[in-house]
């Protein structure tokens, strides 16, 4: 059983490697926690014509019509890098979506220009209850004529402020079930009545409260079926949780490595930490917890991208891979001593962001409950 990358995604991977390293150093992502947009638009440019945006979009889209697994492999890479800004938002939570459940209208319109780097799309889910249930969606849409008048608020939004569309999940009506009379639109992020408040988190990600009052979207707008959405969220929702799966195992990895390496050269008592058993012990489960992390998460990620049913491997995934990062962060702090609590050193840019990535589309126990249920229990 082969579970290696093709020549393609070997491709990806160091193409991606090389670039970021030169392109996005920890430097810039130092700049871009403290930067009023959070993204180098020299670098989102430079993407672009690398092709990333459209990795995952049809060639008649604008894109080069790659796999969701191929998107995967660079998405680690990101996650090894640290890469800052809202490629996440705009290909996985936007692009895919509007690939998949869009009309040819808004293919032609938005597709293209994403894949250009021309326009960046933000998912708006989570509201004041920061559950990723549907009984958390309250942000209201009513119809009025051929427009929808949309009032409440988003919360925990990322890169919202820079956004040109917003995708938001709105609810239409009431119906027997919270899943029912929901309804995604593409709001134009300048539309009046919309505002942004910067929220200050742990991953320095640049969050966003947004609030809708009296905005009106066109009903051309509603992607998908009006009161059908949430089998477009659920799908959202399983691309999400798969994708972040693949950032933080690159995440995990680059931990790995730094700390073996300090392990390495780090001398006390007359000898490298490396050769005390209780640290060859922390690195032993690291690289457990990485390579494990890996597998669950490609078995998922393969799934998912070949169309199969996978959303009790998505919910696997994440619930593992979730825990499995902040426990290699855990031990690669261990293993740093006093300099990795240090803010010069990288170790915490990578636990602030594993925390971040743990909650993003459910944290552990929220897939754990999933699993359960797809088990029967
Ligand atoms: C928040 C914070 C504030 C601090 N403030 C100060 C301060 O004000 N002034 C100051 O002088 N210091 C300060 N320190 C540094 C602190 O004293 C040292 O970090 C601490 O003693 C650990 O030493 P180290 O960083 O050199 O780690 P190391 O000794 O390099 O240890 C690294 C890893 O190797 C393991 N290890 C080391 N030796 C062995 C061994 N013989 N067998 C098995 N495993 C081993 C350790 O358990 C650890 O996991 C601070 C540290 C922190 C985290």
């Amino acid at each position: 059983m082969d579970l290696g990358l093709s020549q393609e995604q070997e491709m990806i991977k160091t193409s991606a490697r090389d670039f970021l390293d030169k392109e996005c150093p920890k430097k810039l992502v130092r700049d871009m926690e403290e930067d009023a947009k959070g993204y180098s638009p020299e670098l989102w440019k430079k993407m672009a014509n690398l092709g990333w945006m459209g990795l995952a979009l049809p060639e008649a889209n604008g894109g080069t019509g790659n796999s969701f697994l191929d998107l995967c492999v660079l998405l680690e890479e990101h996650g090894r890098s640290l890469l800052p800004g809202p490629f996440f938002s705009t290909v996985v939570l936007g692009a895919l979506p509007i690939a998949k459940f869009g009309n040819d209208a808004q293919k032609k319109k938005h597709l293209p220009k994403i894949a250009d780097g021309n326009e960046i799309v933000v998912y708006c889910q989570t509201e004041p209850s920061a559950t990723w249930e549907a009984s958390g969606v309250e942000l209201t849409a009513k119809k009025e004529g051929d427009h929808y008048v949309l009032n409440g608020t988003k919360l925990f939004i990322p890169h919202a402020h820079v956004a040109d569309t917003l995708l938001v999940v709105a609810r239409t009506s009431k119906g027997a079930k919270a899943e029912d009379g929901i309804t995604l639109f593409l709001a134009d992020a300048k539309s009046p009545g919309i505002k942004f408040e910067g929220l200050k988190t742990i991953a320095s990600d640049h969050q966003s409260e947004v609030t809708f009052k009296d905005v009106k979207v066109p009903a051309a707008n509603v992607l998908g079926h009006a009161d059908k959405g949430w089998q477009i969220v659920h799908a959202i929702s399983l691309w999400g949780a798969a994708g972040k799966c693949a950032e933080m195992v690159g995440g995990a990895q680059k931990v790995l490595e730094m700390s073996v390496d300090y392990a390495k050269q780090r001398v006390q008592f007359g000898r490298p930490i490396g050769s005390f058993q209780a640290i060859q012990h922390h690195c032993a489960n690291m690289v457990t917890d990485v390579d494990g992390s890996r597998y669950i998460a490609y078995e998922a990620i393969w799934r998912l991208s070949e169309g199969l049913d996978a959303e009790k491997e998505v919910s696997m995934a994440k619930a593992w891979v979730s825990d499995a990062y902040r426990r290699v962060c855990a031990l690669g702090h261990q293993i740093h001593g006093g300099i990795g609590f240090t803010k010069e050193h990288d170790m915490q840019l990578y636990f602030r962001r594993a925390k971040a990535a743990e909650l993003a589309f459910g944290d552990g126990d929220f897939h754990r409950e999933l699993v359960a249920q797809k088990i029967g229990i």
